[in-house]
């Protein structure tokens, strides 16, 4: 009962942020298609699905290995942002890190500072890192957003997007956003505007099995877009 439930929530969570992605993407299509003609800087948006390969990161209460679910909601994401008419880059597009090739040991740190090349290499751009938390205990739950320090824009970034999850997705969440210390490399040593969302405990049953399914991924992919379509639109990500 509990599950089905779940279900008709997601359900319903997903046809509600369809018909707003309906309702507000003409008027984006317009908007990116005027700026190409007045010959605009076009944004890039770049998007770094957490973890791939051998490093799996967390893992789902079913079994579902996070690197899975970072990569799903991501490639869901640089859709919505292509079919609107921005320019968007992977980090990763399959189930791979950057590091492979490193030697044993020095993978992990490979694998991100390839990440943060591929940051450095662009232009006008916003990066937006997509994870799953983990806590001792099942209780925590909710979406968590870090941006990195040295944007303002990061943080108007981050407080959009924890809005806007409230607002569609979990009313309950009173999280606050939070400034990355040394601990989060890339958005420390970020070079554009960067976010990092842990978009939910792995570690919480409900929120295990949420995670798990696709329609909340797009919902989460959904919410995302209209965070970052609002700061494109502002013109604020010009850095
Ligand atoms: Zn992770």
């Amino acid at each position: 009962m509990k599950g089905f439930l779940l279900s008709i929530v997601a359900l319903i969570l997903t046809v509600s942020l369809l018909l707003l992605a309906a309702l507000f993407l003409p008027a984006l299509l317009r908007k990116s298609q005027a700026e190409a003609v007045a010959g605009a800087l076009a944004p890039t948006v770049i998007l770094d699905a957490g973890h791939g390969g051998r490093d799996g990161g967390a893992t789902a209460r079913d079994g579902t290995p996070e690197k899975e679910l970072n990569l799903d909601v991501t490639l869901k994401l640089a859709a919505l942002l292509r079919a609107a008419g921005y320019h968007v880059v992977l980090t990763r597009d399959a189930d791979y890190a950057l590091g492979e090739g490193a030697p044993v040991g020095k993978r992990k740190q490979a694998d991100l500072a390839g990440r943060l090349a591929l940051m450095k290499a662009q232009e006008n751009a916003l990066f937006i890192s997509i994870h799953m938390n983990t806590y001792p205990g099942e209780s925590c739950r909710g979406t968590q957003i870090w941006y990195a320090p040295a944007y303002e824009t990061a943080k108007t970034l981050a407080a959009d997007l924890q809005t806007a999850v409230k607002a569609h997705l979990q009313p309950e969440n009173h999280r606050k956003v939070k400034a990355a210390t040394s601990a989060i490399y890339l958005l420390h040593r970020a070079t554009c505007p960067a976010i990092l969302i842990e978009c939910g405990f792995l570690t919480n049953p409900q929120e295990s099995a949420l995670l798990c399914t696709p329609d909340y991924r797009m919902a989460l992919a959904l919410v995302i877009f209209e965070a970052a379509a609002k700061n494109f639109q502002a013109g604020t990500c010009r850095n």
